[in-house]
C-alpha cells in the first residue's frame, strides 16, 4: 500500500536568481497555453501526436530544456482533454495560476539534509533554500519525492512536493460508518456513536450572503469591482471555515480510528444526485457535499499513513431504511426517526452511518437474518457514556 503526503515548502532563491525563476515560470505558462490552445483547436488529445507536432516548437520558442517541454505538453494535453470531455463545459480554459510542474531527478532534486532544492530553468539549474520548520522537513527524509509544483503566490514562491512511501497495510478490527450534517460529524457503529462538532452552519451563512448578492445584482456583479470583491470575500470566508474545520476534525477522527485499529465507511458521492426541491435546500446540500468530500479526502489521506484503507459505498436510501430490518422508517420529530416494524429508534445520522456499515459488510446485527455472519455486535467495553447509542436492541416483531 502506498501512502502519499503533499508538503508545501516556502522557498527562498539565492541572490539574483528570482527573476530567472519567474522568467522560467512565465515561459512554462506560455508553452502550456500554446499546447492547450492547439489541442483544443485540433481536437487532438493523443500525447504522442501532440508531442510530435509541438516538442521542437516549444523547445525553440520558449527555450525550455527537454524535460520541461515534455511536462508542458503532458500537462497541456490533460487540461485540454478534461475540458473537451466535460459535457457542460463553458468558455475555454484560462490558465491563470502561475506554476511550474517538475519531476524529481528530471527537472528538480531535493536535498533535505541541507534544506535545499535545485530546479531546472531556462538558465540551467538554480538552487533554492527551503524555508520550513526543520523538524518537519526531516520527517520526510525516508520518503521518496515524486512530482512537484513551483507556485507563485503574491510575491512568494512555494514548492509543493508529493512524497510517497510504501506502507504495510493493516487489517481493520472494527469499522465505523461516517455521516455528516451541518452541526456535527457522526462516527457510528453498532456499539457507539461519537459526535464531532463542526461549524458548517457558519460557512453556510457566508455562502448564502454571497449567493444573495449575486442574485440581487444578477447583471452587474461580474463587472463591478466593489460587489465582486464582496462576493469573493464571502466565498473565501465560507471556504476557509470548511478548510479549517475539516483539517481539524479529520485529524481527530483519524486519531480515534487508529487508536482502535479501525477504519471507516463513507458515502460514495459520485452516486449521489442532488435533489433540488427549493433553492435554499439546494444550496445547503451543495455546500454540505463540498464539505463532506473535503473531509473524506482528508480522512483517507491521513488514515493511509497508518496503513488503513477506507471504504466507499453507494449512499442510496441510507437515511430512509431501517438498518435492522430493512423496512421504511418514519420521522419522529427533530432528527429522530423510528422503524414502525421493529421499533428501532435513533438519530438520523446514526441511522445513515449504520446503513453505510451494513452496505459494506452485508447484513449484520439483525438477529434472525440469514446473512448474520461475521459482524456480530461486540460487548461494550468500559464505562457507559453518552457515546452509547440510544437504541432498542429488541428482536424484530
Ligand atoms: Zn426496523
Amino acid at each position: 500500500m502506498r501512502a502519499l503526503a503533499t508538503v508545501r515548502f516556502m522557498v527562498a532563491p539565492e541572490e539574483g536568481t528570482l527573476s530567472k525563476l519567474l522568467e522560467t515560470i512565465e515561459c512554462y505558462m506560455n508553452a502550456l497555453r500554446l499546447v492547450v490552445g492547439c489541442a483544443i483547436d485540433t481536437r487532438e488529445t493523443k500525447l504522442s501526436r501532440v508531442s510530435k507536432a509541438l516538442y521542437y516548437l516549444i523547445k525553440d520558442r520558449f527555450g525550455l530544456m527537454g524535460y520541461l517541454s515534455i511536462t508542458a505538453i503532458k500537462e497541456g494535453v490533460e487540461i485540454a482533454k478534461s475540458w473537451l470531455n466535460n459535457p457542460s463545459r463553458g468558455r475555454r480554459p484560462v490558465l491563470r495560476k502561475r506554476h511550474l510542474t517538475l519531476y524529481h531527478r528530471y527537472s528538480y532534486t531535493l536535498d533535505l539534509e541541507n534544506f535545499a532544492a535545485s530546479i531546472s530553468t531556462v538558465y540551467g539549474r538554480i538552487r533554492v533554500r527551503l524555508l520550513h520548520n526543520k523538524s518537519y522537513v526531516s520527517r520526510f527524509r525516508n520518503w521518496s519525492a515524486k512530482a512537484a509544483k513551483l507556485i507563485v503566490r503574491g510575491d512568494m514562491l512555494y514548492l509543493h512536493v508529493v512524497f510517497e512511501r510504501g506502507i504495510k497495510e493493516k487489517a481493520s478490527k472494527v469499522y465505523y460508518g461516517l455521516d455528516i450534517n451541518f452541526k456535527e460529524v457522526v462516527l457510528a457503529n453498532h456499539v457507539e456513536a461519537i459526535r464531532f462538532k463542526i461549524a458548517f452552519d457558519r460557512a453556510y451563512h457566508y455562502y448564502r450572503l454571497a449567493n444573495e448578492l449575486q442574485r440581487k445584482y444578477s447583471r452587474i456583479w461580474r463587472f463591478n469591482k466593489r460587489i465582486l470583491n464582496r462576493i469573493r470575500y464571502f466565498y473565501r470566508r465560507a471556504r476557509n471555515i470548511i478548510e479549517h474545520t475539516t483539517s481539524l476534525v479529520s485529524t481527530l477522527i483519524v486519531k480515534y480510528l487508529v487508536d482502535r485499529e479501525a477504519s471507516c465507511v463513507m458515502e460514495n458521492l459520485r452516486d449521489l444526485k442532488l435533489n433540488c426541491m427549493d433553492k435554499s435546500a439546494y444550496l445547503n446540500a451543495k455546500l454540505n457535499l463540498m464539505a463532506y468530500r473535503k473531509l473524506q479526502i482528508k480522512i483517507e489521506y491521513k488514515l493511509q499513513w497508518h496503513g488503513f484503507r477506507v471504504t466507499y459505498v453507494n449512499p442510496r436510501n441510507t437515511s430512509r431504511i431501517c438498518p435492522m430490518c430493512g423496512s421504511r422508517m418514519k420521522k419522529r420529530g427533530g432528527r429522530i426517526i423510528e422503524c414502525l416494524r421493529c421499533v428501532f429508534k435513533a438519530d438520523r445520522d446514526v441511522i445513515a452511518s449504520l446503513n453505510l456499515l451494513k452496505k459494506m459488510g452485508g447484513v449484520w446485527f439483525c438477529p434472525d437474518s440469514p446473512a448474520d455472519v461475521g459482524m456480530k455486535p461486540r460487548p461494550k467495553a468500559g464505562k457507559s457514556t453518552r457515546r452509547e447509542i440510544n437504541t432498542h436492541h429488541s428482536t424484530p416483531a
